[in-house]
């Protein structure tokens, strides 16, 4: 099998490894080609490449695009997207501008649950207001002594219905789509079990994810636990939808797979990266 894996983050976004760390503990797990995908963000794919070349594996620039459907957030996954596009740059730019603000609101809640400073604290981990993350609060959480791991900041605190959960208005479906495609990238719905659908809703939200232009799904992912591959895998086959596969790696401790270090798509699946000649 080539291993081909498309979804990863780094520094440049919600990520513990600069985008070259992260390239080379990808080479070193005999990964043959990456992709990194940081939300919101290009910042990293310039080191990214560099590295890959360096190690010798193919790099694949990608992006990962916070989305709006209903009062539901959806990532979609951009691979082989032009970071030059204007169109792609502004619109990720118009993302990252609402980070800040969302953040202030964040933290007045963590306040509010006896947590004062976690902006400051958050800010200093992520380094630039704009790719300021809900994993940065997680963070900070842990070195300030709230909560044990990160995982436990989400369960307690971050994530949605939680206390300190904040909903936030991210980018339209249509529009993360629009950017992907006209910068010359293939859109690829992440880590499509992790939403909280209804069945027809799903349903609902992938059919109009196809009909926009979006074309992948991912089946293997770090996102899914293993035993839910099977079920996206019949939903790539039933619904005609390519299949990715990525372990959205954040950095040690925080995933459960290291980058190259996943299962293989199953063999009947039609691969995003037979799209590609390599
Ligand atoms: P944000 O874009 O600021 O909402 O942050 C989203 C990031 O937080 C995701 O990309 C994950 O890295 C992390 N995250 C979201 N939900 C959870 C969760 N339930 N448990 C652990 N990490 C999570
Ligand atoms: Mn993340
Ligand atoms: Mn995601
Ligand atoms: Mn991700």
């Amino acid at each position: 099998m080539e291993n081909f894996d498309l979804h990863n983050h780094s520094t440049a976004s919600d990520g513990l490894l600069s985008p070259a760390q992260l390239i080379e503990l990808a080479a070193r797990n005999g990964t043959h080609a990456i992709a990194l995908t940081d939300h919101d963000t290009t910042d990293g794919l310039e080191e990214a490449e560099r590295a890959a070349r360096e190690a010798g594996i193919a790099f694949v620039p990608g992006v990962e695009i916070s989305v709006s459907w209903g009062r539901t957030t959806l990532h979609v996954v951009g691979l082989r997207v032009d970071p030059a596009c204007p169109e792609l740059v502004a619109g990720l730019g118009s993302i990252r501008e609402g980070r800040l603000e969302r953040g202030r609101l964040i933290a007045a809640e963590l306040e509010r649950l006896g947590m004062p400073g976690t902006l400051e604290g958050a800010l200093e981990l992520a380094g630039d207001a704009a790719q300021l993350t809900r994993s940065h609060f997680g963070r900070h959480l842990v070195q300030a002594g709230h909560v044990k791991h990160t995982q436990q900041a989400f369960d307690k605190y971050l994530a949605s219905g939680k206390p300190a959960y904040v909903a936030h208005r991210w980018t339209s479906l249509e529009n993360a789509i629009s950017w992907i495609c006209g910068s010359g990238g293939i859109a690829v719905l992440a880590h499509p079990g992790r939403y909280d659908l209804q069945p027809s809703v799903r349903r609902e939200m992938l059919r109009e994810f196809g009909q926009l232009g979006g074309e992948g799904i991912e089946v293997v992912t770090g996102s899914h636990r293993p035993e839910e591959y099977a079920t996206w895998q019949r939903v790539a086959a039933e619904m005609g939808f390519l299949a990715s596969r990525g372990a959205d790696y954040h950095g040690p401790g925080e995933s459960s797979h290291e980058p190259g270090r996943l299962a293989a798509l199953h063999a009947s699946l039609v691969p995003v990266w037979s799209r590609w000649a390599h």
